[in-house]
């Protein structure tokens, strides 16, 4: 439900209505429908409901996986996601102008598909929707939470909503602000940080051939090129591509014309879906790895690109922090059924320790593929090879590849 002006008092608060923030809140009022609590979501831009982007929900796509497509599924909003996916029914890896190439198939892992992608502004309008029409859920944007702090058995927290500035005390906030948080610094909540000193470039392509549900992950010179099947649109073959260069050059590449960017593309990525047709505005993203220092304090919890923001190269960042919803959600319901405080700090600790293998693993598989695929010191390249040899030769291989990629090692 849209408000304009909050309560005094909420149960939870979330800060931040992105991707994480409003799944989070979503999936946590569908699991206690019951119990009824109160749940304020304050987002800083306003609510997009067609498209145009707020800004977790911009012109990026973004592959969930097969495990992600449960999770959606378990709280009843699969089915309007997927109306706006294209399946990936198989992925191809390959190392531009080396030997070395494999080939991840639905049938062989047995799925019916390996992934979905869905433009981010697509998946906006989803949660969006269902934010304004729950009952359980007051959600304020454009509103900015500008402090918070500390208080006996909760947190109090200063909106500000256009002219308005609002006090409200929270039982539990679940920080959800992204990966720059201005709230953490005032909190003195520490990240380690570490620039890959690459940049992804960011667009939208259309090719000359259909890509059949084939999603293309190519090592080039400058780093990993992914290309990722759209939903077809206007009778247009379409992909989103995530092109991973080096910081120093990432300006270079966003001043090419289209036609100049086309080139530099079809060069690299080759000819596997034909000529590249039409190039969409293109968007760079500084990548590194930033891990929140602590990931709770009592009646706090951090989600999503403040707890972890990975680099985006296996497309593992929204997926394990859908991953982390699903436990922090089944955990706060066992505190809720044992009349246990939501903010109490073994609660939290609970969920901390249950997703820290799981969190611990997908940092180690983003970071390692990145480092390694990364450069062309000639050891790196042995390596690659190698590796995409025992992908490509050992099924047993290929399945835990798999596995880690459709996000269902950890389920
Ligand atoms: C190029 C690229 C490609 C990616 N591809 C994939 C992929 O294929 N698969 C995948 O799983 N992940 C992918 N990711 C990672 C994924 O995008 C992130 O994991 C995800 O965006 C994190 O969402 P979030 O809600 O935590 O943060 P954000 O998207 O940053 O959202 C934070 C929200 O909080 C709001 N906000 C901030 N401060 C305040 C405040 N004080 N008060 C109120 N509101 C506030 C902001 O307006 C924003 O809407 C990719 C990332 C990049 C950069």
């Amino acid at each position: 439900m849209i408000i304009s002006s909050p309560e005094n008092n909420y149960d939870i608060v979330v800060v931040g209505g992105g991707m994480v923030g409003a799944s989070f809140a979503y999936a946590l009022s569908k699991s206690l429908t019951a119990s009824c609590p109160n749940i304020l979501v304050v987002e800083a831009t306003a609510p997009i409901t067609d498209i145009c982007f707020q800004s977790s929900f911009d012109a990026r796509s973004t592959a969930l996986s097969f495990g992600s497509r449960l999770i959606y599924e378990s709280i009843g909003l699969w089915e309007e996601i997927e109306e706006q996916v294209s399946p990936i029914c198989e992925i191809r890896v390959s190392d531009r102008g080396r030997f070395g190439s494999t080939c991840l198939t639905r049938e062989e892992q047995g799925t019916e598909a390996l992934g979905y992608v869905v433009e981010n502004a697509n998946l906006g309008i989803v949660l969006n929707t269902q934010l304004s029409e729950s009952e359980s859920i007051a959600h304020l944007a454009p509103a900015i939470i500008e402090k918070i702090s500390p208080k006996e058995e909760g947190m109090r927290l200063e909106i500000v909503a256009g002219d308005n500035r609002f006090q409200v005390l929270a039982g539990l906030v679940v920080l959800a602000d992204g990966g720059r948080s201005p709230i953490c610094d005032q909190l003195g909540i520490g990240q380690s940080k570490e620039s890959y000193n690459q940049h992804a470039i960011i667009t939208n392509a259309a090719f000359e051939l259909p890509h059949q549900f084939c999603a293309f992950e190519r090592f080039t010179d400058t780093g990993p090129l992914a290309v990722l099947p759209l939903r077809e649109f206007n009778g247009e073959n379409r992909c989103s591509l995530v092109w991973t260069v080096r910081a120093e050059e990432s300006a270079e590449y966003m001043e090419l014309d289209d036609e100049e960017f086309i080139v530099k593309l079809q060069n690299s990525f080759g000819n596997h879906l034909g000529a590249v047709i039409q190039v969409g505005e293109k968007f760079c993203y500084p990548l590194s790895l930033s891990l929140a220092k602590e990931q709770i304090r009592p009646s706090l919890v951090l989600l999503g690109n403040v707890a972890h923001t990975l680099h985006p190269v296996a497309g593992q960042g929204l997926n394990l922090a859908l991953r982390d919803i699903e436990a922090l959600v089944s955990t706060l319901s066992s505190a809720v059924t044992q009349q246990k405080p939501l903010g109490d700090m073994a609660t939290l600790q609970r969920y901390v320790e249950k997703q820290d293998f799981d969190q611990q693993n997908s940092i180690r598989f983003t970071d390692s593929l990145t480092k390694l695929f990364s450069n062309n010191k000639q050891s790196n390249v042995i390596l690659r090879q190698l590796g995409l040899l025992t992908l490509e030769l050992l099924p047993s291989a290929r399945k835990t590849f798999a596995e880690q990629a459709m996000g269902i090692m950890a389920r």
